[in-house]
């Protein structure tokens, strides 16, 4: 058989695995290639630990793309301006590529400006030197109200905000200054994780009430008043001297002007094979929208594990295709995360988002030790993809 091109658009989480999968599995005669924008990889996830000290530069973490040629991995620098879903024929800053398999994995764009006064109050969380001013800005305060601000939803790692305050808190109180400090989360969501299910949820409530950290659902910001310091909601407003913010987020421009988003916003999939309406194009990671199969028709959270389980299953149906097999590999649902409580701690949950007749996610109470395999996990993670 001539050899076979597999694109791979996004050299994020998602596409890195995909990458490695593919080159795993395929062989060497077919081409995997890697269509990526930025120069190095960097994982999101370290944020947190930036924002903790426990890293002190994102250059500590980050891994040139150059990487990928010793795996035997083609990497196109460059930017996706343009796809074709039908002809699998893509543009891109650095020429044309057409695939004969194509993986979009192209992740969630942040939004800053989709909330008026966002840029100019709020460190953004999601980028590293956001966190890095979190952090500066976490060191220095003393006093007042210290807020964590989730613009809209959906948002990649639904755990984050609640990580960023519990991390906040436990800083305060090492401080010495928690009595004089109050922290509060804003959130559009009903609830913490409410995709996880029931039990998730209600276990980070008990969490935040322990530690005095107020939660506040349903609260959808308007705008921000960066010189009075407040938030602006329907009929209400809230004071802060300290915002972390979570910006809004949407499916990258490339991705909706190829017509491949519903009226979610998101690209639709097949939620067991991760296969677009078009044979041959998948979608895998935070730029999808994938309903849980139970009544409660809730999304699967945006989250690396669920990408780097989906990449998995890509890739295992694609070599099965071509070595002329039935493309049998399902993604299940099945997924766990860390969440961060700091002091060096770190709860669990496992379980799974496909369960009926709503997700089953079942939390291990934090420890020191889950913190370090949180560790030991990231930094598998970033060994294995590049
Ligand atoms: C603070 C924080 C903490 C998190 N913690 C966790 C956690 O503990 N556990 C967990 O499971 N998840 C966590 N996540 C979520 C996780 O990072 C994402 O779900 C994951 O990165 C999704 O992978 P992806 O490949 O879909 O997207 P990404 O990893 O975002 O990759 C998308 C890639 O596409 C590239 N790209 C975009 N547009 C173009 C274009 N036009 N041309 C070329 N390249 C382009 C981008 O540069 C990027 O490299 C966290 C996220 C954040 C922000």
């Amino acid at each position: 058989m001539a050899g076979k091109t597999v694109v791979i658009l996004g050299g994020g989480m998602g596409g890195l695995a995909a990458a490695q999968q593919l080159r795993t599995l395929l062989p060497q005669e077919h081409r995997v290639v890697v269509v990526e924008k930025r120069s190095t990889f960097y994982m999101c996830t370290f944020n947190l630990r930036l924002m903790a000290g426990e890293i002190g530069t994102r250059e500590e973490v980050e891994r040139p793309l150059t990487g990928l040629k010793n795996k035997g991995i083609e990497w196109v620098h460059g930017e996706v301006l343009e796809l074709d879903p039908k002809t699998r024929r893509m543009r891109t800053s650095a020429g044309t590529l057409v695939a004969d398999y194509m993986v979009i994995a192209l992740g969630a764009e942040k939004n800053e400006s989709g909330i008026p006064g966002f840029a100019e109050s709020a460190l953004n969380l999601y980028e590293s030197d956001g966190a890095l001013r979190i952090r500066k800005a976490v060191q220095g305060f003393e006093k007042g109200r210290a807020v964590v601000l989730v613009g809209r939803t959906p948002f990649p790692c639904p755990a984050a905000p609640c990580e960023s305050a519990l991390l906040m808190d436990a800083a305060f109180r090492k401080k010495g200054v928690r009595g004089v400090v109050e922290v509060a989360i804003y959130t559009p969501e009903p609830k913490p994780f409410p995709s996880a299910g029931q039990e998730m949820s209600d276990n980070v409530l008990v969490m935040l009430k322990e530690r005095d950290i107020q939660y506040h659902a349903k609260h959808v910001v308007k705008k921000i008043d960066s010189a009075a310091r407040k938030l602006m909601f329907d009929g209400e407003e809230a004071s802060f001297d300290l915002l972390v913010g979570i910006p809004p987020h949407a499916a990258p421009r490339v991705v909706r002007d190829a017509g491949l988003t519903d009226d979610t916003g998101w690209v639709p999939v097949d939620l067991a094979t991760m296969e677009t309406n078009h044979p041959g194009v998948f979608a895998i990671g935070d730029v999808t929208a994938i309903r849980q199969p139970n009544p409660t028709g809730l999304f699967l959270p945006k989250a690396w594990v669920f990408a780097d389980e989906q990449a998995r299953v890509v890739a295992r149906n694609v070599a099965a295709q071509l070595r002329g097999e039935d493309a049998s590999s399902k993604f299940d649902g099945k997924g766990f995360c860390y969440l961060e409580v700091g002091d060096g701690q770190a709860a669990y949950g496992s379980g799974n988002f496909f369960a009926y007749p709503a997700a089953k996610v079942f939390m291990e109470p934090p420890s020191k030790r889950l913190h370090e395999e949180r560790k030991r996990t990231e930094l598998e993670q970033l060994q294995s993809l590049v």
